[in-house]
């Protein structure tokens, strides 16, 4: 952490914070210069979270060193995380494709997509048993009996399952039924909900707050590691800008940027980022073209009946091929499918 006094600082400004850093553990290097004085505070800056060196007097500004963040960085662990959920590797070589519907509806039309995107490739069933609707009269979801039909459809299928949690009292069930917890975008910041997960090592697929910055997501994934939890996949989902067009902004700048700052796994939902189904393949190619290390994809055997976000799901036919064509993509960029 760098601290620059104000022109007029004194010197017992000075000697006031040099104290109290030295209280705090930290060692304060004083430079003295023409015009100005700065302090280089060495040790672990984190330990002034809870002391705000702004407010001292004297000083002008504080620019921290380290990231806020510690645990998600790439400082901490220079290789990339990999997650083991059963046989299936997240954030290696390999890509791993989470796919199914938005909501479980019923029981023999989420086994059926289970074994349509099975069929076609993709590692994983994803579907919602608890829905977050933004208005209360929207389907929200089968509950309990949805997250038995995705362990039904598991058996069925082999395929492992991740499905959205919306409450912690609800943590019992999803750590028997679900192999992968999703943070759901309106969620990321429920910080009692990040703890929770946290505190188990069940695999937990956080998306990114629809008007989240990298450094806020960032620190949502920190606060699931600090907790002992070290399995945290991230998840790309776009974000809320002016454009109307679509129903979120893919910001695929994000996938090379948290790569860079981060050892843990990268997933783009293109499902959620265009809300348009014609518009989720191209952006999925884009998307490992970007580096990522996988995708959740909507998919239902019939859209135009679908209980939630059947405008943005794919049929399964729609599905294999776009598989095909991410195969080709894969290999472009040194990954395989
Ligand atoms: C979902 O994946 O079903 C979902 C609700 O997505 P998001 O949290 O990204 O809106
Ligand atoms: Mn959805």
């Amino acid at each position: 952490m760098i601290i620059v006094l104000k022109p007029d600082a004194t010197e017992e400004h000075i000697d006031h914070i040099v104290e109290r850093l030295r209280e705090l553990g930290l060692r304060a290097q004083v430079s003295r210069g023409e015009e100005r004085t700065i302090i280089g505070v060495i040790g672990d800056e984190r330990l002034l979270h809870h002391q705000p060196i702004s407010v001292f007097p004297g000083v002008e500004s504080v620019t921290p060193v380290l990231a806020p963040w510690k645990l998600v960085s790439r400082e901490f662990q220079q290789h990339n995380t990999i997650i083991e959920v059963g046989n299936i590797k997240i954030g290696g070589r390999k890509l791993v494709v989470m796919a199914g519907p938005c909501a479980v509806e019923q029981r023999d039309l989420t086994v059926g997509i289970a074994k349509e995107v099975a069929a076609a490739g993709a590692a994983i069933l994803r579907g919602g048993a608890y829905k977050p609707r933004t208005s209360p009269y929207s389907f929200q979801g089968l509950g309990q009996e949805g997250l038995d039909y995705l362990v039904e459809a598991r058996r069925q299928t082999g395929l492992p399952v991740i499905s959205e949690i919306l409450d912690v009292r609800d943590i019992g069930a999803f750590l028997e039924k679900a192999d992968i917890i999703q943070i759901g975008a309106r969620n990321m910041q429920n910080f009692e909900l990040l703890k929770e997960v946290g505190a188990y090592d069940k695999p937990v697929l956080l998306k990114r707050g629809m008007a989240a910055t990298i450094k806020e997501f960032l620190l949502s994934a920190e606060y699931i590691m600090s907790r002992g939890n070290r399995n945290v996949i991230l998840c790309e989902r776009g974000i809320r800008t002016f454009e109307t067009h679509y129903r979120n902004t893919l910001d695929l700048t994000a996938v090379p940027a948290l790569k860079e700052l981060s050892h843990l796994p990268v997933i783009v939902d293109p499902s959620h980022a265009t809300g348009k189904w014609n518009l989720v393949a191209p952006m999925a190619k884009a998307a490992i073209a970007a580096g990522a290390d996988g995708l959740l994809i909507e998919v239902h055997s019939n859209p135009e009946c679908a209980l939630c976000d059947g405008e943005e799901s794919l049929k399964p036919a729609k599905f294999k091929d776009l598989m095909q064509e991410l195969r080709l993509v894969a290999e472009a960029v040194g990954r395989d499918l």
